[in-house]
């Protein structure tokens, strides 16, 4: 793949109809710094990090000077916010640069967020904070190295401005990449404008670059839905196996390509408790760990009824049509759920019981007051026979609950199932630690990098990325980074801090 100094950037989004976009160029910044660049996805991208380390690449990151390639524009779309629909949302405060080919032939916005005001922006200053742009870009590249299906931090860099919050802040930009911004708002935005016709180009659009497989499909609108109800259950199950919360799962934020998008107060679970909500924002708990796939199935079910015009020309048996879709969901969502589990206990076959043993073990977390991440981890390297080392691989996983005991007659159901694998004990392990990380995005870290990077420290950010980028394997001397929060340092509530 050849190396560009300058990005050539193409622009399937901006040839749509006009009033899909508007066009509108980033306001510049008072002095761009370039804090990180992330060399391994620039490459991928076919750029040149030299050239983007350059005083002129970094003009260009920061939204100062904008490359003849470019066609920047802002992306209408709606949204429902907490389950009241609003209807013009938009990008505000994100400006797309153009779309790039990646080196698998993947076609990939590239954005950049907190890049000023835009038509869309009402009453905001259309910039972020250097906060929130820190965590978003922790939170991209933590999610791909888990393996999951998520946006990307491209760069992080500071502005120079004050941004005024709570209080004032440190200005931030975040270069975003993702498979697109497409969301169910966009969907959205035409729906409840009448506007069949966009809905309908927009469909075909998300089909050609998202689901190109479905072009000789017959019928490819209801096979359109019946793809992105796949993704998302398979994305939010993949969240869920590593105690992610989103936790502002509106419509406008979840994409129709099936990645993870617009990381604000989202968490991680520490110990485990299924209704765990860390969004300060959201005082009912509608976003909830546990409420994920509900929300999602709601959050579809908006995605269908935009659908619904294209799915037959009977409008009754459109609706019948969309219904039976999404009624796939509970239990598509369900079985990765179980089988994510069941993977995460180091078993192969789905068995019967299997799912059982798991969801007890998820009981038994939650009464006992363990930590998710660490248990899993934790139990990766426990033995088949407990006596070939003295019990002490147990001790560690047994301290985890407020009451061991609770653990040894759920490891003694666990270790009888194992028996009958017929799969050995090294093979069981290197499964286990590849699906149970060590390193997790912590909330109390992702504050501890947050607060130094405010201060101008960068260091923390620098290290946590370390041991995030394969959060897999061990890192010797990094192991603090793998333990959850001592009581005094837990951080229960996150914050949008846009
Ligand atoms: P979010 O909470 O980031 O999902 O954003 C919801 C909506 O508010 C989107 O339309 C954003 O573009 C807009 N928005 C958020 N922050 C700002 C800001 N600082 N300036 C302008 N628009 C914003
Ligand atoms: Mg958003």
């Amino acid at each position: 793949m050849n190396v560009h100094p300058e990005p050539p950037f193409e622009h399937t989004y901006a040839g749509l109809p006009a009033h899909f976009h508007a066009q509108v160029a980033p306001t510049a910044v008072s002095a761009p710094s370039l804090i990180r660049l992330n060399d391994a996805l620039a490459k991928d991208l076919g750029l040149d990090t030299d050239a983007l380390r350059s005083r002129a690449g970094i003009a260009m990151l920061a939204g100062n000077r904008v490359p003849d390639s470019a066609r920047p524009l802002a992306m209408a779309y709606a949204g429902h916010q907490f389950g009241h629909f609003v209807p013009q949302l938009g990008d505000g405060r994100a400006i797309l640069l153009g779309e790039l080919v990646d080196s698998d032939g993947v076609r990939r916005d590239v954005q950049l967020k907190g890049a000023g005001r835009t038509p869309f922006s009402r009453s905001g200053d259309g910039r972020t904070a250097l906060r929130p742009a820190v965590r978003e870009y922790l939170a991209s590249e933590a999610m791909a190295a888990l393996g999951i299906p998520t946006q990307r931090a491209l760069a992080l860099l500071t502005t120079g401005d004050t941004v005024y919050r709570e209080r004032p802040e440190p200005g931030g930009l975040l270069v975003r990449v993702a498979r697109s911004h497409i969301r169910v708002g966009t969907f959205e935005y035409f729906f409840y404008r009448n506007d069949q016709q966009a809905v309908h180009t927009l469909a075909d659009y998300v089909i050609d670059r998202h689901y190109p497989h479905l072009h000789d499909s017959d019928r490819p609108y209801r096979d359109l839905l019946d793809a992105v109800i796949g993704r998302t259950a398979g994305l939010v199950a993949a969240w869920m196996h590593v105690g992610f919360i989103h936790g502002v799962m509106n419509t406008d934020n979840v994409a129709i390509s099936g990645e993870t998008i617009d990381y604000g107060p989202f968490g991680f679970i520490d110990t485990y408790d299924p209704a765990t909500v860390y969004s300060a924002i959201d005082v009912g708990g509608r976003y909830a760990f546990d409420q994920q796939p509900g929300i999602a199935h709601w959050n579809l079910t908006r995605f269908a009824q935009t659908l619904v015009p294209l799915l037959d020309s009977d409008g009754d048996r459109a609706v019948e049509i969309a219904q039976h879709s999404l009624e796939a969901f509970g239990p598509q969502i369900n079985a990765e759920w179980q089988a994510g589990l069941v993977r995460k206990l180091g078993l192969t076959g789905q068995q019967e019981g299997d799912a059982e043993l798991a969801l007890d073990l998820l009981t038994g977390m939650a009464d006992q007051q363990a930590d998710f991440t660490r248990v899993f981890r934790c139990l990766s390297a426990l033995p088949d026979d407990p006596a070939s080392d003295g019990g002490r691989a147990d001790a560690v996983v047994r301290v985890l609950f407020n009451e061991p005991a609770a653990f040894d007659a759920w490891a003694k159901r666990w270790r009888q199932r194992l028996a009958k694998e017929q799969r050995p004990q090294a093979e069981r392990i290197a499964a286990m630690r590849a699906t149970n990380p060590a390193y997790i995005l912590r909330n109390h870290l992702a504050q501890r990098a947050v607060d130094a990077a405010a201060d101008g420290n960068f260091s923390v950010m620098e290290e946590l990325m370390t041991v995030l980028a394969s959060p897999f394997e061990d890192h010797p001397g990094y192991e603090h980074y793998a333990r959850p929060p001592q009581p005094e340092e837990k951080v229960t509530r996150t914050f949008c801090g846009t």
